[in-house]
Parts: C-alpha cells; sequence; structure tokens
C-alpha cells in the first residue's frame, strides 16, 4: 500500500497515525496518508519561520528561477498529476488533463514574473516625501478544498511563495495526493527546504492549529463558509482571505442569444462535476422563454455521459465521498417535495448503474438532475448543493431578475446572458457579487480579482489583488 508522509523541512515526515484515501468511482484505497496533528503543525510552522529570512532575503529574480522551474516540471508530468488527480477526486480526466492541470503550470509561471515586478507608489508633498514598499508577510497557512485541490493549492502556493512568503499547506482529507506531489516538485525545481511544507489531516485536528498558530501571519483559505467562519473566529489577528462557497444566478433574458446561453448554462453546472463554488446553479430565466428554454436545458443535460472519470469521453464522474453524495441526493429528494418539477435525472431509475462501466458501479454517481418551477425561497435554491443538480426559476423582467438574484445568502460568481448592452451593464452593476460575466461562461484571466462577497468571503485573489494577504505595505515618510 502507498504511504503518503508529511513534508516538513525539505523531508518526508511518517504519520503518528494514516487514513485511507478512497478512489469515489471505484471504491479502492488508493493510499493511506499520514493524519497530523498539532505536533506535525508546529514542526512545520517553526520549518517555514527559520525558512523565511533567507527565502525573503533573495533577489525577486533568484525567487521567480525556482518559481518558473516548479510551473515547467509541473507541465512536464501533466499527464501523471492529472491521472492522480482523477483518481483521487473523480473530476474527470478530460477537465484534470487539459485545464487544471496545465492552469496550475501557468499559475507558476505567471507569479514568477509578478514577483519581479512588485513597486511602490510615492506620495511627495512639500515637506515629505512618502513611499511605499512592499514586504513578505512571513509564514502563510494555505487551506485546499477537494473539489480542484492542485488547482487551487497552486493557486495559493504559487503567489505565496513568490513574493518571499514561505508555507504550511493543508489539503482537504479527501483528495490529498497531488499535493505530496507537489511538495515532492518543489524541491527538484530547487525551492528550498521549509520553503513550502506539506501538513496532511483533517479540518480540527490539523487545519485549526495551522490556523490559531501564533507564528502564522496569514491564512489563505478555500473552503465551505461554514468553516471559513470557524476560521475567521479562531485565528486572530491575521491577514486573511476566504474563498467560501456560492449559489450563483446564471441570468437569461429573452434577447439572449438563446444556443450559446444553454451551452454555457450547461457547462456552468455540470462540468466539474458540478462541485464547482462558481458554478451557475440557479438558473433564472425570463418567463417568455422559461418553456422553450426548460424543454432544450433538460434535452442536453439528458445527453451529458457519466461514467469513468478516467475516460476522456466522460463528462461527469463520481461525487467525492459517499456523505457528500448523500448530502446531493438528499437535496435531489427534496426537490419535488417543495413543489419542483424533475425534468431529467433523479433519483429512482434503477437502470442507472447498469449503464456504467463494470469497474465503476460502485461509485458515488448521481445523474444530472434538472428542476423547473422552482421558487428562489425554497432550499434547493438558496442552500449550496455543490453537485449536477441544476435549478430553474422564471422572472418577468429586469427588476425582478436583480431581485431574484440577490435574494441570498452568497455572492461569489454571476452571469447574465443579453444582447442588449445597457441592460448588460445595468445587471452587473446591480448583482451583489465578486464576479460578473456578461455572455460568458467562467473565463479566468489570472490578474482578475478572484473572491466573493456576502457569505461567499472576504478578500480578492489573483494579478496584484494577491498582494492584499501576501505582502504587508509600509509607508515609508522622509522629511525633506
Ligand atoms: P471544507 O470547509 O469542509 O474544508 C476545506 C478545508 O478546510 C479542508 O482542507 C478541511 O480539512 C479544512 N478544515 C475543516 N475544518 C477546519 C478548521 N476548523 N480549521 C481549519 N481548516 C479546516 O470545504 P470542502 O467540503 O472541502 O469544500 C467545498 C466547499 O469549498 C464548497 O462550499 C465550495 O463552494 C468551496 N469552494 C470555494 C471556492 C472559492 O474559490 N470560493 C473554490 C472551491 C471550493
Amino acid at each position: 500500500m502507498t504511504r503518503i508522509d508529511h513534508l516538513i523541512n525539505g523531508k518526508t515526515v511518517a504519520g503518528r497515525d494514516y487514513f485511507e484515501t478512497v478512489n469515489p468511482a471505484t471504491q479502492g484505497v488508493l493510499a493511506e496518508v499520514a493524519s497530523g496533528t498539532e505536533v506535525e503543525v508546529n514542526a512545520a510552522v517553526q520549518a517555514a519561520k527559520d525558512a523565511f529570512p533567507k527565502w525573503a532575503g533573495l533577489p525577486a529574480t533568484e525567487r521567480a528561477k525556482k518559481i518558473r522551474a516548479l510551473g515547467e516540471l509541473i507541465a512536464k508530468h501533466v499527464p501523471e498529476i492529472a491521472q492522480t488527480e482523477t483518481d483521487d477526486t473523480g473530476q474527470v480526466i478530460s477537465q484534470t488533463g487539459k485545464q487544471l492541470i496545465p492552469r496550475a503550470a501557468d499559475n507558476f509561471s505567471y507569479f514568477a514574473e509578478m514577483c519581479t515586478r512588485v513597486d511602490g507608489h510615492t506620495y511627495p508633498t512639500p515637506t515629505h516625501l512618502n513611499y511605499t514598499l512592499f514586504h513578505p508577510v512571513g509564514v502563510c497557512a494555505l487551506i485546499s478544498p477537494w473539489n480542484v485541490p492542485f488547482m487551487t493549492a497552486t493557486w495559493k502556493v504559487a503567489p505565496a511563495l513568490a513574493f518571499g512568503n514561505t508555507a504550511v499547506l493543508k489539503m482537504s482529507e479527501l483528495s490529498p495526493l497531488t499535493a505530496a506531489r507537489l511538495g515532492e516538485l518543489a524541491l527538484e525545481a530547487g525551492i528550498p527546504a521549509g520553503v513550502l511544507n506539506v501538513v496532511h489531516g483533517f479540518g480540527k485536528e490539523a487545519g485549526e492549529p495551522l490556523c490559531a498558530h501564533p507564528d502564522v501571519r496569514a491564512i489563505s483559505f478555500t473552503g465551505s463558509t461554514a468553516t471559513g467562519n470557524r476560521i475567521v473566529k479562531t485565528a486572530g489577528l491575521k491577514k486573511f482571505s476566504m474563498e467560501l462557497g456560492g449559489k450563483s444566478p446564471f441570468v437569461v433574458f429573452d434577447d439572449a442569444d438563446l444556443d450559446r446561453a444553454l451551452d454555457a448554462a450547461i457547462f456552468m453546472i455540470f462540468s466539474n462535476n458540478g462541485e464547482r463554488c462558481t458554478a451557475g446553479s440557479r438558473i433564472l430565466v425570463q418567463q417568455s422563454i422559461y418553456a422553450d428554454f426548460a424543454a432544450k436545458f433538460a434535452e442536453r443535460a439528458k445527453r451529458i455521459i457519466v461514467g469513468d472519470p478516467q475516460d476522456e469521453k466522460t463528462t461527469i464522474g463520481p461525487m467525492i465521498s459517499q456523505g457528500h453524495l448523500a448530502k446531493v441526493r438528499s437535496y435531489i429528494e427534496l426537490g419535488p417535495k417543495e413543489g419542483a418539477t424533475l425534468l431529467c435525472g433523479g433519483l429512482d431509475r434503477p437502470s442507472y448503474a447498469a449503464e456504467l462501466p463494470a469497474h465503476v458501479q460502485r461509485g458515488n454517481y448521481v445523474w444530472p438532475t434538472v428542476f423547473a418551477d422552482v421558487d428562489n425561497r425554497m432550499r434547493i435554491a438558496q442552500e449550496e448543493i455543490f453537485g449536477p443538480v441544476a435549478c430553474l426559476i422564471p422572472f418577468r423582467d429586469e427588476a425582478h431578475a436583480i431581485e431574484l438574484a440577490n435574494d441570498i445568502a452568497y455572492g461569489l460568481s454571476s452571469y447574465v446572458w443579453t444582447e442588449n448592452i445597457g441592460k448588460a451593464h445595468r445587471m452587473a452593476a446591480s448583482i451583489e457579487a465578486g464576479m460578473c460575466f456578461v455572455n460568458s461562461q467562467n473565463v479566468r484571466d489570472l490578474r482578475q480579482p478572484f473572491g466573493g462577497t456576502k457569505a461567499s468571503g472576504t478578500g480578492r485573489e489573483g494579478g496584484t489583488w494577491s498582494y492584499e494577504v501576501f505582502l504587508e505595505p509600509k509607508n515609508v515618510a522622509v522629511s525633506l
């Protein structure tokens, strides 16, 4: 059995206890993973603290060489990392191999370039010259969820290290394998021991002591709103960015390019198995086109291929765990009880499992499910399901669309489809969300501010927005 250990100060450190990570398609055990506690967390934070002065003191161009080398190593190993990620998470190979792992490599080349361009500001007055310096903050706690773990981890590791910080990375206990590989590749790229440490384990035992540690100066957390709230309460005074849950509106007006809107709507709720923070999970459709849109949407959803995530043709793989499967199924059961109409998917087709290849028939599968006649106040519309379950909600006019879009605790992303440019801009300005995509699915530019508002979090990452958590500005005022 493969064993995955912690990486602390450049060395693998055996666990005092281990847990199993399971392939959600086959239920086979992939590896035994070290289960960290305060002991390993303390050792990792100490290693990061010791490594910090030397790493922060390197010229940015020197750090950039190593960060770029890590990106190149990831790019070289895309097929291997993608296969491991797909085994560990159930995310389909067409996504991990062509999008997610290559994007992870890009994160390093992008921030390698950026760290050489950090500049300051000057504020001259007749009596003083003020200027700003940007310093790395020190030891950063980087905490990732399980849905696209490698990409999310690198989105944090790349800027943290490039800007001169050191880090302790804790991945989700449900998807630890590729992070272990990231630690190995970082050493191979010449990043010194202690600069990137990886501690595996559970939230309570490993995540909590890491966030509470007094030597940790910044926390970059991606995960659920409930955990984000807990961390904010226990962390004390630290810099942080919180990338949390979502229930994003996908608004389709009757003047939209319907075919393109349908394609994007399908993609935004069913790609990544629906386990996507920016999923367009509340599809608001103008009443005049609602029936037509709903019929066409369900027709497309029925054609989606559910199957072995390692098969290039598969669009939807298994849910990450049996616990998460039970949660998604509970919402599929709830929909009709709340009065929604099931257009496709659901739980009661016994033939479903038989449609799967034999080796994945015990996997954590649900089929793409579409609910129509959804009221925005229903729980299926208000709560994050984090699975392939779409809610189609009718609206009357622009004002009603805005009211429904904003009638939600979350505020991560949003999508607006209309050919009317004025309406598009008004909607973009009115929707309470960190991001709005107009006539587009979620297409990410590494310079854009990524993050949400309301219960979707606080802080932004990406481009210079990553300064907010990973750099400390200092003003220097010189009397003239
Ligand atoms: P989660 O909150 O259960 O766990 C996330 C991470 O936090 C894991 O590594 C976990 O071990 C750790 N953790 C748990 N309790 C902790 C504690 N008390 N202290 C410190 N760490 C702790 O979330 P999840 O189920 O792994 O991920 C799904 C959630 O993540 C969804 O809500 C999804 O929307 C969100 N997400 C958000 C974004 C974004 O960018 N906004 C991206 C991806 C996922």
